[in-house]
């Protein structure tokens, strides 16, 4: 329930919320305050929105940061591995290749080697 005043000038009585006696147009000193600190009201609260919306528009952009931070992390792994992998399978082609190199300065051909096996 809404308090009423009396207007100082002119008597009337009307609802406290309101800036002027609607009879005779006097501002009251209460209303006027109160209009006013509403209006800082209003703009405390944009700013609030506003800021809310700052800090969500940031948490999303730091999210994205620490996806593609991760995205980048994944594909260094896989290059660190996949580079490990080849090494070693290229190790053990060398090894293979030392094998059959030896074998040929021995005079001897893996092929040789089956066709022994076979003979035997
Ligand atoms: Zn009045």
């Amino acid at each position: 329930m809404s308090k009423k005043i009396i207007c100082p000038s002119c008597g009337g009585e009307y609802e406290e919320h309101l800036v002027r006696c609607p009879y005779c147009g006097t501002a009251t000193l209460n209303a006027e305050e109160n209009e006013y600190m509403g209006k800082l009201e209003d703009v405390r609260k944009d700013l609030e929105d506003y800021s809310g919306e700052g800090e969500k528009q940031v948490k999303s952009k730091v999210g994205k940061t620490i996806i593609i931070v991760i995205l980048v992390m994944i594909i260094i792994a896989t290059a660190i591995l996949g580079s490990i992998c080849l090494d070693w399978l290229g190790r053990q082609r060398d090894k293979n290749n030392r094998k059959d190199e030896f074998l040929n300065n021995q005079g001897i051909t893996t092929s040789m080697l089956e066709e022994t096996y076979y003979e035997m």
